[in-house]
């Protein structure tokens, strides 16, 4: 299956986690002993690929070589029940990377997607994620000693002594949200952000901060960057965006009124657009955004409410 405007990218629970045996390091063992078992390498958050672009996977017990030389090994999951492992190889030069892996080039996911499955890009992506968080906890953030990794890549231990911390992978979420204006003719605000092109628009978007919860962090980003005060907040879906840590929750939002004062800094401009004029643009050549964004999904299933 292809993403299509449909489907969220890079989501979808295609792999068995197996969290109650990636503890135990002789299953683990076993599974890479395992003829069906694969591995894909990663280099610096990039797959690696073959020369059509497709992303390598050799077999575990063919990649000997491939794994002596990870910095990190991780367990994914089972696809049907074949072990997936994913690789880092980025504290090698990317042609030793390469050579290792029997790839030809190192390629972002995001670059990927179109000609990946849903399947493909989810596990890309969650390799990416998962192998990145591994490079930034290499020390304890509380005794300063090393850390190791245990369960399958899913946790780190600081080794220091008397110390014994648990690490997990870190999850940050963002909330993105299609703000409607009251009342009739329908309308939607979108806005331009500092850096993008002059006529890209997008919906708003921001970090939950600690402390709030995600409607506490919609109302709050649609205040600070547009000076939209929101009377009903829903939810719509969320997307994993590890690159490298997030997680995209997306609302629908009503606002008070149709009064916009953007902050100048995030924002450089927003406005109000009827489902017609928007329809216009794309007809017009302007996608509504890249087609594993959740703004684009958000987009499109208000202008086609029967999606
Ligand atoms: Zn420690």
């Amino acid at each position: 299956m292809r993403i299509d405007e449909r489907s969220l990218a890079y989501g979808g629970g295609w792999l068995d986690r197996a969290a109650g045996s990636r503890t135990d390091p002789a299953w683990l063992a076993a599974r890479l002993a395992d003829r069906a078992s694969v591995v894909l390498p990663l280099w610096r958050d990039r797959c690696l690929v073959s020369a059509d672009r497709r992303p390598v996977r050799p077999a575990a017990v063919d990649a000997a070589g491939l794994l002596a030389a990870a910095d990190e090994t991780v367990f994914l999951g089972l696809e049907e029940g074949r072990a997936i492992f994913a690789v880092d190889l980025s504290s090698r030069p990317e042609g030793e990377a390469l050579a290792l892996a029997g790839a030809a080039e190192a390629v972002d996911v995001r670059a990927l997607v179109g000609g990946l499955t849903a399947a493909e890009a989810a596990m890309q992506a969650y390799a990416k994620g998962l192998l990145h968080w591994h490079r930034g906890q290499r020390y304890c953030g509380g005794c300063g000693a090393a850390t190791v990794t245990r369960d399958g890549g899913h946790t780190r231990s600081c080794g220091g002594t008397g110390c014994g911390r648990l690490l997990f992978p870190r999850i940050e979420p963002a909330v993105i949200v299609l703000v409607e204006a009251p009342g009739e003719p329908g309308r939607c605000l979108l806005a331009r952000h500092r850096g993008a092109p002059e006529g890209s628009w997008s919906t708003l978007a921001g970090f939950v901060e600690v402390g709030e919860s995600l409607e506490d962090a919609v109302r709050r980003e649609l205040a600070e960057e547009a000076g939209v005060s929101v009377v009903e907040v829903s939810y719509q879906g969320s997307q994993a965006w590890p690159f490298p840590a997030g997680l995209m929750v997306g609302f629908r939002a009503t606002a008070a009124s149709t009064e916009i004062r953007v902050d100048g800094e995030e924002l450089v401009e927003a406005r109000w657009f009827t489902r017609a004029e928007l329809r216009a643009r794309v007809a017009d050549g302007h996608p509504l955004g890249r087609i594993d964004s959740i703004d684009r999904h958000l987009l499109g299933s208000w202008l086609d409410p029967t999606r």
